[in-house]
């Protein structure tokens, strides 16, 4: 991963404090927080503190270990916010959505409307 030279993503600012957020876990590399426009009962975001992986297709040939950690730490919120069961949802470009390019999973629990997705 290199540095970026272009301005840092909102999820960057949001991992160092300059952007208030409701996180809810973190480690030293992957941050979640409650997305600030929910979808369902339970919708947080999981990202890496960094960026430098626009998607999730470029983080698992990239990282796939930080990946495995992103997935382990959007389990644990889900243990700890809901029952544990959940949907993760990687927006893959802009036709599917994504509108901020630094990888992110839309972790989903709660009653969720039968085919709700985010984005
Ligand atoms: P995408 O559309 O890229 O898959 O997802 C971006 C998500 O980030 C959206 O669900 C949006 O609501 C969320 N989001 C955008 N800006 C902020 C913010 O400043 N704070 C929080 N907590 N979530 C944000």
């Amino acid at each position: 991963m290199t540095e970026s030279a272009t301005e840092p993503t909102i999820f960057e600012r949001i991992a160092a404090r300059e952007i208030p957020a409701r996180i809810v876990a973190e480690t030293d590399r992957v941050i979640a927080f409650h997305d600030i426009a929910p979808k369902a009962p339970v919708h947080v975001v999981v990202t890496t503190k960094q960026a430098g992986y626009r998607d999730v297709v470029e983080l698992a040939e990239g990282d796939p270990a930080l990946l495995a950690e992103l997935v382990a730490v959007a389990r644990d919120v889900a243990d700890d916010l809901a029952d544990g069961d959940f949907r993760l949802v990687f927006n893959t470009g802009g036709g599917a959505g994504q509108t901020i390019f630094h990888v992110h999973a839309h972790l989903l629990a709660g009653r969720l409307e039968e085919g709700s997705l985010a984005g």
